[in-house]
């Protein structure tokens, strides 16, 4: 697998999240974007997030460009 892709990738996913950052929120432990509706972070599984949407698609931003950090936002599609 090439790197290009998982980058491509992200940045789909990237896209998806700032176009409706109502459906998403940070993890204050990890840092992950997760579906607004989860408890706890399905990463570190802590319990605080920012559910601001400056905050997500500023995250969002960041992953885009990030490749080492994960998107666990699993219903994207
Ligand atoms: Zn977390």
């Amino acid at each position: 697998m090439s790197d290009d892709n998982h980058l491509a990738e992200r940045a789909a996913k990237a896209q998806k999240i700032i176009a409706a950052p109502l459906k998403f929120k940070v993890c204050e432990g990890c840092d992950s974007i997760v579906t607004a509706r989860v408890v706890t972070c399905p990463n570190c599984h802590g319990y605080r997030f920012d559910e601001s949407p400056d905050r997500v698609v500023e995250q969002a931003t960041h992953l885009a460009s990030r490749p080492q950090q994960s998107v666990t936002a699993e219903d994207l599609s």
